[in-house]
């Protein structure tokens, strides 16, 4: 890696050791739920219609240049950005992902998950004005807009019943008072909405995304994984990994990381150009690390090594 990256090749040893120690852990079983895009974007109390929705579900609602909020919607709003978010708007703007970053984003703690996140910068010393792309016609990154712009007026949230083994994922409708376009007659189900706005190719990122954040936020319970805080050195990688194609392609290629894990020698030549693979090929590797998930494998000779070394550690022959 670069002199100047903030990760130097020494993370890789110290999350293997983190890894390593979480190997030897049971797994949690925690009541959570987890609001991921609350789809709130105005500071005005935002009433939630508490009604669980599912994709058959429908509901009224339309937005267009002639509601007398038009724009409203854009000020002042709280909008955390999903790792699919900064890959477009890199896109977008034909710039890295560290510059929009730097550009057009607030570092902030994802508090219930104790992991940092990137917010989306508005306008105004105190964070209250217009989103940066707001225009008289809208939305200027329209095309390539943030997965909560999208989802609004809908929220996701993401519940694990102590027990289950999975997930389970539910919907449902914000309605904050200046958003007239409740008061439109056009019905759609959850699934057509989702479907218009382009949200299947971004769930589909950011999934591994969504789950950590889960999984901690269910974990923070107890006060981290297995009891453990997480360390700046981890938070920083989940960072990384979630917000910097870049740095982490680089983590990939020029660390020991090809060396330690079982990756396909034709899905490598795949992460070398296609960065929606490479970051969820990050989210596995972060769900290993942090989770003991068995979503990326080490290899064979690693293995064994890990094996031995702890062995040793444990005072066994
Ligand atoms: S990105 Fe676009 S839709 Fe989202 S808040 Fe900014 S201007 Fe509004
Ligand atoms: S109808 Fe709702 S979403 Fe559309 S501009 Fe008005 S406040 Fe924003």
């Amino acid at each position: 890696m670069n002199e100047d990256d903030d990760l130097p090749p020494s993370a890789m040893e110290e999350l293997d050791d983190m890894a390593q120690e979480n190997r030897k852990q049971p797994e949690n079983d925690t009541d959570v739920t987890v609001e991921i895009f609350d789809g709130v974007r105005g500071q005005d109390g935002s009433p939630v219609d508490p009604v669980r929705l599912q994709a058959e579900d429908s509901f009224c609602f339309r937005c267009h240049k002639d509601v007398p909020c038009w724009n409203e919607c854009c000020h002042g709003a709280d909008i955390t950005l999903t790792p699919m978010d900064i890959l477009r708007l890199a896109r977008h703007f034909d710039i890295t992902s560290r510059e929009v970053l730097e550009r057009y984003t607030v570092p902030a703690m994802w508090d219930k998950a104790d992991l940092p996140v990137a917010k989306l910068k508005m306008s105004g010393a105190d964070g209250k004005g217009a989103c940066h792309f707001m225009t008289d016609d809208g939305c200027s990154v329209y095309e390539n807009r943030p997965a909560t712009c999208r989802y609004y007026p809908l929220g996701l949230a993401s519940v694990k019943m102590k027990g289950a083994d999975d997930k389970d994922e539910f919907f449902f409708l914000v309605k904050e008072t200046h958003c007239s376009g409740h008061k439109e007659t056009k019905e759609q189900t959850v699934a057509g909405f989702r479907e218009e706005q382009g949200l299947e190719a971004y769930d589909d990122v950011n999934r591994g995304w969504m789950d950590i954040l889960m999984k901690m936020a269910s974990w923070n319970v107890l006060g981290g994984p297995w009891g453990q805080r997480l360390t700046p050195q981890t938070q920083k990688m989940f960072f990384m990994v979630s917000t910097d194609v870049d740095s982490l392609r680089r983590f990939v290629f020029e660390t020991k990381f090809l060396e330690t894990y079982e990756i396909d020698p034709e899905a490598v030549e795949v992460l070398r150009e296609d960065d929606e693979i490479l970051m969820k090929l990050g989210f596995d590797w972060m769900k290993n690390i942090l989770f003991n998930e068995p979503t990326i494998g080490m290899k064979e000779n690693v293995l064994q090594a890990s094996i031995s070394k702890a062995r040793n550690e444990m005072g066994a022959t």
